[in-house]
């Protein structure tokens, strides 16, 4: 077995765990990250897209309203690279009840959120697609946020400080000696080989699964409940502005524009097991209604994707069990000296992908107080790499990177705009990378044709770098065809019923991936 040596294990590569290894790490501790996937395939990647302003609980989560606005605009600053400043609006429907908007303010102004009254003629004109029937408006900060690109700044920042990231490693136990944590045991899914690494702490940001490694520690009953979601992504921006109803936070009450398309979200039920989250036809239906009273005509425009997401819940007893949108959406870290007598594993769970850098200076604020030592928090305080420049991206950036590179560089993905050379260098970076990995990074396959067109493109440009045989190319495309399609098949309706018709007619009819050579090993 390979064996490691660290002062501290951080398990999960979501938001939390990319948050707490960057503060380990600047603290000066040696830090060693593992995720069972990639970085921010869980819920991180799986989410709405929204940078709080902090609007959408002033009236039911105070406490959670002013940490939103205030890290709002810490990570404005520090991570520009993974964030768009879109601004957001608070719209009174038609079925809104315009006088809630007073209850609203009176909260904002309480938890300190940014706001101010605006015309509804101002703000008709600065979206025209919203519904004209709105009744009363406020502006606030919401932005639009790159989970990936946030989770590798982070991720990248911690390197920088002598960090190890090992993704595709699966922790399959927790070893003690006596009432201290010792050893994290890994497999690496792409090996199939056991590594140990020998620690004195353990920080458990696993989220929906945190019951489950706390578990593999001896220490039963962390209950975190997964509350999953759907969101839908629309095939391009029906607006350039976040717009939230003016109302008590429900499902489907939240339009973000994100990148080239715009989302429309999210249902909140509680979900079995966070690994077999469904989108059923029903939710489907639901957000689009709800798209349609922010955006009349909002099912005339095509729905390119649908994911589900599960909201890591620490059980709430003051709620039903089974009640996950009124569960609070605050962090909780749980001790697991005090509550189970093992020294060395603190548990966080909850919380927003928002406030994921708070998160992570109280649970290290914690590991540093029961380890009898003072190292201040300094994450705050310095830009993560690639985001060092201080400006935020706009929608147009790929646009300008390729004027300045006018007819030199080859398209791979023309809905994302990501050239070939991109898609060579993450690849040259990530050689044992899947496709759906530097899709993540890239977007590559993730607008309007859903790797309809450019996902031959990659594998044949893939082959050719050298970096992957024949057998690999095959596998890595029909894997990626395969989950591109899982997001696709329960939107089919009008125009996507088309694209898909044409995405198989090429996929399939000319290049007859059907019946490409079985592979001998399954791609991870
Ligand atoms: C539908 C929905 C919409 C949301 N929208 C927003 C929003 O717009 N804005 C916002 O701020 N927040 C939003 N949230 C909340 C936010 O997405 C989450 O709070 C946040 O992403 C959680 O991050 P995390 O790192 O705690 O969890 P995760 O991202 O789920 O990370 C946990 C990690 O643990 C890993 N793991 C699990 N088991 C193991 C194992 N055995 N070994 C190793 N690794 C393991 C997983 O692979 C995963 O990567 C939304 C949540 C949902 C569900």
């Amino acid at each position: 077995m390979k064996r490691l040596q660290t002062d501290v294990v951080v398990i999960g590569g979501g938001s939390t765990g990319a948050g707490v290894i960057r503060d380990v790490a600047m603290r000066g501790y040696r830090a060693i990250l593992v995720d069972r996937a990639d970085i921010a395939q869980g819920t991180s990647g799986r989410f709405h897209g929204l940078l709080h302003s902090g609007g959408r609980y002033v009236v039911s989560d105070p406490h959670s309203a002013t940490e939103c606005a205030e890290e709002n605009a810490i990570l404005s600053r520090i991570q520009g690279s993974a964030i768009e400043l879109t601004g957001g609006y608070f719209v009174a429907t038609h079925v809104d009840d315009p006088a809630w908007g007073d209850e609203w303010a009176k909260g904002a102004a309480a938890t300190k959120v940014p706001f101010e009254e605006v015309k509804v003629s101002d703000v008709l004109l600065a979206e025209p697609r919203i519904n004209p029937r709105i009744s009363r408006a406020f502006k606030v900060e919401d932005g639009s946020v790159d989970g990936w690109q946030l989770c590798w700044g982070a991720a990248n920042s911690a390197k920088q400080y002598g960090a190890q990231i090992l993704t595709y490693h699966r922790v399959t136990k927790i070893e003690r000696d006596g009432d201290q944590v010792a050893a994290v045991i890994c497999r690496d899914e792409k090996t199939g080989e056991d590594v140990q690494i020998d620690c004195s702490f353990v920080i458990n940001c696993a989220a929906a699964w945190g019951g489950q490694i706390a578990a593999m520690a001896g220490c039963p009953d962390v209950q975190v409940v997964p509350g999953a979601g759907i969101m839908i992504a629309m095939n391009h921006r029906l607006v350039n502005t976040v717009v939230n109803r003016l109302t008590y936070p429900a499902d489907g009450d939240i339009l973000v524009p994100v990148h080239t398309v715009c989302v429309i979200g999210t249902t909140d039920q509680k979900a079995d097991d966070p690994d077999k989250l469904q989108i059923s036809r029903d939710e489907v239906q639901q957000m689009l209604d709800c798209g349609e009273l922010l955006v009349p005509g909002f099912r005339n425009a095509r729905a390119v994707h649908a994911w589900a997401g599960a909201r890591p819940l620490v059980k709430d007893s003051r709620v039903g069990s089974g009640d996950t949108r009124h569960m609070s959406r605050g962090m909780s870290i749980i001790d697991h000296s005090t509550r189970d007598g093992l020294k060395g594993l603190l548990t966080i769970a909850g919380g927003k992908l928002t406030t994921y850098r708070l998160m992570a200076e109280h649970v290290v604020d914690a590991m540093c107080e029961q380890r009898g030592e003072t190292r201040p928090c300094r994450t705050a305080d310095e830009n993560v790499p690639g985001s060092e420049t201080g400006t935020n991206y706009v929608i147009t950036h790929r646009l300008h990177d390729r004027e300045e590179n006018w007819q030199r560089e080859q398209i791979l993905c023309e809905c994302e705009l990501m050239s070939r050379k991109m898609f060579v260098d993450a690849l040259a970076a990530q050689p044992k990378g899947s496709f759906d990995d530097l899709r993540r990074q890239l977007r590559l396959g993730m607008g309007p044709c859903q790797g309809g067109f450019c996902s031959m493109r990659a594998t044949g440009v893939a082959l050719e770098t050298g970096h992957i045989d024949a057998e690999r190319a095959t596998g890595l495309l029909r894997l990626f065809l395969k989950n591109r399609w899982i997001g696709i098949w329960p939107i089919l309706y009008g125009d996507q019923v088309r694209q898909t018709a044409l995405d198989n007619w090429i996929l399939a009819g000319t290049l007859d991936v059907g019946h490409l050579p079985e592979t001998k090993k399954e791609v991870v």
